[in-house]
């Protein structure tokens, strides 16, 4: 079915444009695109299919969303022109910071293509104290070594600075998987590439290493459940949260 690739693409691309007016609405803001509709779109499939879940314009996700509206809401991570190394960049939020003032913006990860530069995070090869700021969401779940990724986040920040990291959370406490029977949780069985399933004590696992962690939720960043509910962010079929780790001075 590979030669329906370009038909699919064009589609995705006629919607995109038409999205403002097949969603015409204010019920959903998106804080990626400033943009509002009268819903956003599904997303996953069978099983973990999830309503209310992807900007039909942008394609912000839930966690790209958090993640902009910690930006918007906490200035001081923007500010005085950061160097900011940004891991598997994100459409919605590379767009967003390509709009900021920064002294610096490299994106990095080990297999895409359109990024500042290959890396292997367990691996860098980056001087100490290289940035202020990193970003990384949805990957360390699928990294071996995750005490050699964390440190290397670590040294590569200089004194000072942030990671805004979000991985995918289910419950309290973190599994890690070996061998084959590696998977998610009992009521979702598909294989995948995911080394461990983390729980909210990611935060303990980024203070071992030295950070300083906040966690934030939506009801966090947003007035009340009417705007966690308008940003598409009141979906409760997983933890939703971002977390700022922090290297001290
Ligand atoms: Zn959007």
């Amino acid at each position: 079915m590979q030669f329906l690739k370009p038909l699919e693409v064009q589609l995705r691309r006629l919607r995109n444009t038409l999205s403002p007016y097949l969603y015409a609405g204010d019920a959903r803001l998106c804080p990626c695109c400033q943009r509002s509709f009268s819903k956003f779109l599904p997303a996953g499939t069978a099983k973990r299919r999830r309503e209310d879940a992807v900007c039909p314009f942008c394609r912000s996700r839930e966690r790209d969303r958090l993640m902009i509206l910690l930006f918007e809401q906490t200035e001081t991570l923007l500010n005085g022109s950061p160097r900011i190394l940004h891991f598997a960049p994100e459409p919605s939020v590379r767009a967003y910071l390509i709009d900021q003032s920064l002294s610096v913006y490299h994106t990095t990860d080990l297999m895409q293509k359109d990024v500042s530069f290959k890396s292997d995070i367990q691996e860098l090869e980056l001087n100490d104290g290289s940035y202020d700021g990193i970003i990384c969401a949805h990957v360390l779940q699928d990294v071996p070594n995750e005490e050699a990724a964390l440190s290397e986040l670590y040294r590569v920040l200089a004194p000072g600075g942030w990671a805004v990291l979000s991985v995918p959370v289910r419950g309290e406490q973190t599994i890690q998987y070996s061998g084959p029977e590696k998977q998610r949780s009992a009521w979702d069985a598909r294989p995948d590439e995911h080394v461990r399933q983390y729980g909210t004590d990611f935060s303990d696992r980024l203070a071992l290493i030295g950070f300083q962690v906040d966690v934030l939720a939506p009801k966090d960043l947003l007035a009340d459940i009417a705007a966690v509910e308008r940003h598409g962010l009141s979906n409760e079929t997983f933890t939703n949260v971002v977390f700022v780790a922090r290297k001290s001075h």
